[in-house]
């Protein structure tokens, strides 16, 4: 069987022609799947008859298993999805006065292993298809418009951002075709500017991205200079800051929007010192030459959600609040994202699922939570903060 919602439309239009009907055809059928929601290929009914002859006993769509769902007192939804094999992955949906936000998960697990992430401390078990990207989308619409009672034509989901599990551009050729159908005015018919991709740094797929498909950037930053962003996002060792910097400013020149947003994970006593805020606004704010570039942004604090296990914890209100002001007394456009979902365990970095293969982490763990001995950055006395405390012992 072929899972239709593996294909993009122009992919579609190439499996149409492999059938040996005109690629066109591939509009109807997509519209049925993206805008309707119809899995039965005999409910088609203006698909051509000997087509859909053609399509049936051959295509499934083939929904997502549900292994669990959770509403949260504010109305945020967490969906489980059992993708097979031990693993599952996560999806939430934040509903808020004329918008609802979807938030897709892109991997089982997550191969960068932040310091402050439970996707992270999962380990990476595999990336997601197209299919099962799609699908989270697929499943969240069209179970909520039969759930809201919306009237035909009206959308439930109006904004995506790819911050769910894994890291999306560690599974660039999956995204493409993904955000792709997600854009298409065939299918789900998101602007640009609704649909956010985030990403830790992966700075040769932030080029690619902005060739192939530039939706809305968000960078997750949480650290201003190179040593401390090396603990706490190791992919900072092969892309520092400044190539991250500049990869955010040549994706500008593609855009949809005249910003990227800088994600900051605030952590009590890591990255929330003022003088940390000040080094931040240093950072972006820059004057447009050659020595100082900067980057067009606006910064959004995200206050640590703690896991169990992860021995950080959240800064305090107060402090989110000074580190705020400093960035915009900067002339930086600066927000705290409010937790959702946090009755549900559904807000920011809380994401676990199920991840079979911990042995990874597990080893790493155990060697100490900086990775192999050669890849450790020795840090100034003063930065020794509980990075180097005892909590990140092996499981
Ligand atoms: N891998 C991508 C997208 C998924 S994470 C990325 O890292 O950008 C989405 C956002 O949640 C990122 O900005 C991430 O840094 C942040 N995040 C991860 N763990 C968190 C936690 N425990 N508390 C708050 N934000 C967290
Ligand atoms: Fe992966 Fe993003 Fe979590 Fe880092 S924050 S471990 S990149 S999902």
């Amino acid at each position: 069987m072929v899972n239709l919602l593996q294909f993009d439309r122009a992919a579609l239009g190439d499996f149409c022609e492999q059938l040996g009907e005109k690629r066109f055809r591939a509009t109807q059928l997509f519209r049925w799947l993206h805008q309707r929601g119809e899995r039965d290929i005999s409910a088609m009914t203006d698909l051509a008859k000997s087509f859909r002859d053609k399509l049936a006993g051959h295509v499934a769509t083939a929904p997502l298993p549900v292994a669990s769902e959770q509403v949260a007192s504010d109305g945020t939804i967490k969906w489980l999805f059992d993708i097979g094999g031990g693993n599952a992955v996560e999806t939430v949906f934040i509903p808020e006065p004329g918008r609802g936000t979807l938030c897709i998960s892109s991997q089982a697990g997550c191969a960068v292993n932040c310091r402050f992430c439970a996707t992270g401390h999962q380990g990476f078990s595999r990336n997601l298809t197209v299919a099962e990207i799609v699908g989270q989308l697929w499943h969240a619409e069209f179970d909520l418009r039969r759930r809201l009672h919306l009237p035909a034509g009206e959308r439930a989901v109006t904004n995506v951002v790819m911050m769910g599990m894994g890291e999306p551009l560690q599974n660039y050729s999956a995204l493409v075709p993904a955000l792709r159908t997600m854009l298409d005015d065939h299918g789900y018919g998101l602007s640009r500017r609704r649909v956010t991709v985030s990403t830790s740094g992966v700075v040769p797929m932030i080029d690619r991205l902005r060739d192939d498909c530039p939706v809305a950037l968000a960078i997750s930053l949480h650290a201003a200079d190179d040593a401390l962003r090396d603990e706490l996002v190791p992919l900072n060792r092969k892309y520092p800051i400044g190539e991250l910097l500049a990869a955010g400013r040549r994706y500008l020149e593609r855009a949809p929007r005249d910003f990227i947003t800088i994600e900051y994970c605030m952590l009590d006593g890591v990255n929330d010192a003022l003088a940390q805020a000040e080094a931040l606004l240093m950072l972006v704010g820059g004057d447009g030459s050659a020595t100082r570039p900067g980057l067009a942004c606006k910064i959004n604090l995200i206050p640590f959600n703690p896991f169990a296990g992860s021995g950080l914890q959240r800064s305090s209100a107060a402090r989110v609040a000074a580190f705020a002001e400093v960035l915009q007394e900067g002339g930086i456009v600066t927000t705290v994202r409010r937790t959702r979902g946090d009755d549900i365990a559904a807000a920011c970095g809380q994401l676990a699922g199920e991840v079979q293969d911990r042995t990874r982490v597990a080893d790493r763990n155990a060697r100490g939570f900086a990775g192999p001995a050669e890849q450790r950055v020795a840090l100034p006395r003063s930065r020794r903060g509980p990075f180097h405390r005892a909590e990140r012992n092996a499981p």
